[in-house]
């Protein structure tokens, strides 16, 4: 049993042509035009399979299909057709297309599932469009987590905060009715392009994710004085060598905490940035990721860096604070996101019987399958992104390796919606 791929190429197609910058990548922001038009072909698309289709209270479109067990938990597969400005034809698209396509073969083969199986369909997963930690929005609608001052306060680039691009949209938000008890899903499975160069380097067709490693992030300012270079040295404040002890406090720090965490200050901000005049101002990011919960808790970091930054103050006078940069109502760094390792195993057997060649990948960046895992069984499917580009125009996917990724995703579903026990 294989999915088809016409088909799949031609939803691609399809999708790619709601498209707010022709001619230059795919610009299809969330609540835009091109999201109402691409939205309204996926309607079409599942009424003609018979799906009973209904939005949430943000907007998330779901399409179900009943299973001889009316009130069982749901096998939920999908990913987001929103993009980022001059993006490409595959982020998100081929999750949503590989699960449509999914459905199509179930009815097409009268398949007897014992568990619903519903397709979501998210138009707000790009954190561009609103702005850091903004994005994820309809997996943080259904399990509660998005708060109404979020919508309220966060912006697009036409000066619109959320609600009222959404109500521009046509849809006045319910969060309430947005919520979906967790026990009502029995896994959640999302295919994903892979957004960086292993597959395609080591030559493989599909990447399975074990495990996705939590994310933190913070600001650390330093407030020196700006003076001419002539300045004496003894009386300095000089912003960018605090910073710099700053630096090597992190690299040290991190690599004496193992391999279950790792930390790089990866940006600095230095002003007036100039050969003359001692720095004043600098600002510098700092991104943990933990591959475990044991090795140190995000209390226990936030502290450190506090207590490292006062030690700097004290020792060169410059001022020192820090920011932390968290996704509002989550830890920071986030908890690792631990995929279901039975359903890994499955689609391993899967890949087997399929002939394709496939890779655990234990990396990635936000998605709404990571959203997922605190709350439900999860599994993402990585295909291969061409040359690792991705969020531009040159992103690219062959249609052959969408369809490779849809018969994973297919085969698994039709194991896990007869599965009894699970
Ligand atoms: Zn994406």
């Amino acid at each position: 049993m294989q999915t088809n791929f016409e088909r799949i190429k031609n939803d691609i197609e399809n999708l790619a042509k709601y498209n707010a910058t022709p001619g230059q990548g795919v610009t299809r922001s969330a609540y835009s035009k091109e999201d109402r038009e691409a939205r309204n072909y996926l309607i079409d698309q599942m009424e003609q399979l018979g799906l009973e289709i209904w939005e949430d209270g943000f907007s998330t479109l779901f399409g179900r299909r009943a299973g001889k067990k009316a009130d069982a938990p749901a096998i939920m597969i999908g990913s987001h057709y929103d993009s980022v400005v001059h993006g490409g034809m595959f982020d998100g698209v081929a999750g949503v297309v590989t699960a449509l396509e999914t459905m199509r073969i179930l009815e097409e083969i009268n398949f007897e599932n014992e568990y619903p199986i519903d397709l979501i369909l998210m138009n707000a997963e790009e954190g561009e469009t609103f702005g850091p930690s903004t994005g994820v929005s309809n997996s943080r609608a259904m399990l509660g987590t998005l708060t109404m001052g979020e919508l309220e306060t966060v912006k697009n680039r036409h000066g619109q905060t959320k609600l009222e691009a959404l109500r521009a949209y046509g849809v006045e938000p319910d969060l309430k009715a947005a919520y979906r008890d967790p026990k009502t899903i029995k896994h959640f499975i999302e295919l994903h392009i892979e957004q960086g160069p292993v597959l395609e380097e080591e030559g493989k067709d599909i990447g399975l994710i074990e495990f996705i490693p939590g994310i933190g992030r913070f600001k650390a300012r330093f407030f020196g004085e700006t003076e001419d270079s002539t300045a004496p040295m003894k009386k300095r404040k000089d912003a960018l060598v605090s910073a710099s002890k700053f630096v090597l406090f992190v690299d040290e720090w991190m690599k004496s905490l193992g391999v279950g965490i790792a930390g790089t200050v990866g940006k600095l901000t230095i002003t007036p940035n100039s050969n003359q005049f001692v720095p004043d101002f600098v600002e510098a990011v700092i991104e943990i990721r933990t591959f475990d919960t044991k090795t140190i808790s995000p209390k226990e970091i936030k502290d450190k860096l506090i207590h490292a930054l006062r030690l700097i103050q004290e020792e060169t006078g410059v001022r020192t604070e820090l920011e932390e940069m968290a996704r509002i109502n989550y830890s920071n760094p986030t908890n690792p996101s631990v995929m279901n390792q039975s359903n890994v195993e499955k689609m391993q057997k899967i890949c087997h019987q399929l002939g394709y060649s496939y890779q655990i990948i234990n990396n990635g960046t936000g998605h709404d399958a990571m959203m997922m895992t605190d709350f439900v069984s999860t599994n993402m499917i990585y295909i291969p992104s061409k040359n690792g580009v991705t969020h531009h125009p040159d992103e690219w996917t062959d249609f052959d390796a969408v369809k490779k990724g849809a018969d994973v995703l297919l085969h698994l579903v039709m194991d896990i919606s007869k599965d009894q026990e699970g």
